[in-house]
Formats: structure tokens, C-alpha cells, sequence
């Protein structure tokens, strides 16, 4: 009678267990934000949310400084779109500028005496325009500060609100895809905002 053959001391694996993704440590969320004094127009990143009106028809400011680096193309895709809702956000192509899209948020114009308001339209504004860069692929994207110019939103206030929806958003499923958010201004009064808040809402490790 023969003997059943010996198995190995070692037996080799049969199947190939892939290795288990680390969980990604929270150092990375902190990663994900950059502020930025600079020009917008500039960027080479895959979606600019531009300071709009609820025309979506072009302004001044940062809106203005997109249309003229954009070219008229960017004007008549926004006046296709009919307008936008206070609080939201809509996406065109981005034409003359190194960005791929652009997201036109529109911002509310502060209302002194009710900032509960104006920030929860604020904060609508930040999260409809990363569910819009998401949705397109995004894995960059740079805002402006939405509301801190002629809208009258106090940078102090405004920054804690784009923060935290940012923060919220990048935490979600949504936000997995979004490697970069960049947060661009022009003004001092801004950089000093977000250097403020900056270390509560995206805490370093
Ligand atoms: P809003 O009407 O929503 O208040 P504004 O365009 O008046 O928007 O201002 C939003 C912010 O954009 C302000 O902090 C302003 O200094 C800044 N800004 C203006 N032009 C540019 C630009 N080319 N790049 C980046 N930020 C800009």
C-alpha cells in the first residue's frame, strides 16, 4: 500500500490575499488644504469656484478677473445655465483659463443681524461646489473667498464656515476622490482669517 505523499513543512499559499489597504491616517486630511495670496486665474488646477452673482452673468472681483482670463465663451455657457440660487453652485467648461472647469458659486450677500442665515447659505455654497467637483472627477480645486468682498461677510466669519464645510465634505464618501483644496485670496484680511481657524478645523498631527 502506498503512503499518501508528505505534505510540505511549508505549505505554499494557494490563493493571493491582497494586502489590506492602511487606514489613512488623519495627518492626511490636514494635507489636503493649502491657503493661498494669489491670483485664481492662475491655477492649473481641475476647477476654480469663482465668486458669482445670481445672474451668473459676470461681476466685479474675482468674477471679473475669471470672465476677462476666461474669454466671452465663459459668458455665453453661464447665460445658458439661467442663474443660480443663493447658496448653490453651477459648473461650465473653463475656456482660456489653465483650470478645467469652473464652478460659479453664488454667495450671500451678508445680512447683518442674521449670520446664522448667511452662514448656513454660505457653508451651502462650499459643499454644492465640492459635489459638483467631485461629481466631474475633480481631484483639485481652488476657491475663492466666497462672499468676502462686496457681499460684506466678515473674513472672521466667513472662514470658520468654509472650514468646516470643507472639513465635513472631505471627511464624507463624496470627498474621498479630492486630493487638493486650495483656498486662494487676494486679501491679507483673508490669509489671516483662515491662518486663524486653520490649526481648529484642520488640526495638525
Ligand atoms: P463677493 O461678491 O462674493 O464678495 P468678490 O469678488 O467681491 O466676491 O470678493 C471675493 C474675494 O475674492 C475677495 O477676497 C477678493 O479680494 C478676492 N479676489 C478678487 N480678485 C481675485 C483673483 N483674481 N484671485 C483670487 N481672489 C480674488
Amino acid at each position: 500500500r502506498k503512503l499518501p505523499p508528505t505534505p510540505p513543512a511549508h505549505p505554499l499559499p494557494t490563493t493571493h490575499t491582497p494586502p489590506t489597504p492602511a487606514p489613512r491616517p488623519s495627518s492626511t486630511l490636514n494635507a489636503r488644504l493649502a491657503v493661498l495670496r494669489g491670483d485664481i486665474t492662475h491655477l492649473a488646477v481641475d476647477a476654480v469656484v469663482n465668486a458669482a452673482n445670481r445672474s451668473l452673468l459676470g461681476g466685479g472681483g474675482v468674477d471679473g478677473a475669471i470672465h476677462r482670463a476666461a474669454g466671452p465663451q465663459l459668458q455665453r455657457a453661464c447665460r445658458a445655465l439661467g442663474g443660480c440660487a443663493t447658496g448653490s453652485a453651477k459648473m461650465t467648461a473653463a475656456y482660456g483659463l489653465p483650470c478645467r472647469h469652473v464652478i460659479h458659486a453664488v454667495g450671500p450677500v451678508y445680512e447683518l443681524g442674521d449670520g446664522p442665515r448667511s452662514a448656513a447659505l454660505l457653508a451651502g455654497c462650499y459643499a454644492r461646489s465640492l459635489a459638483l467637483a467631485a461629481g466631474a472627477g475633480c481631484r483639485s480645486v481652488a476657491f475663492s473667498a466666497i462672499s468676502t468682498g462686496v457681499y460684506g461677510f466678515p473674513s472672521r466669519e466667513a472662514a470658520p464656515v468654509a472650514l468646516g464645510a470643507i472639513r465635513r465634505f472631505l471627511e464624507g464618501p463624496e470627498g474621498e476622490g479630492i486630493d487638493k483644496v486650495v483656498i486662494v485670496t487676494f486679501e491679507m484680511k483673508d490669509v489671516d482669517a483662515y491662518n486663524e481657524f486653520i490649526p481648529l478645523y484642520f488640526p495638525p498631527v
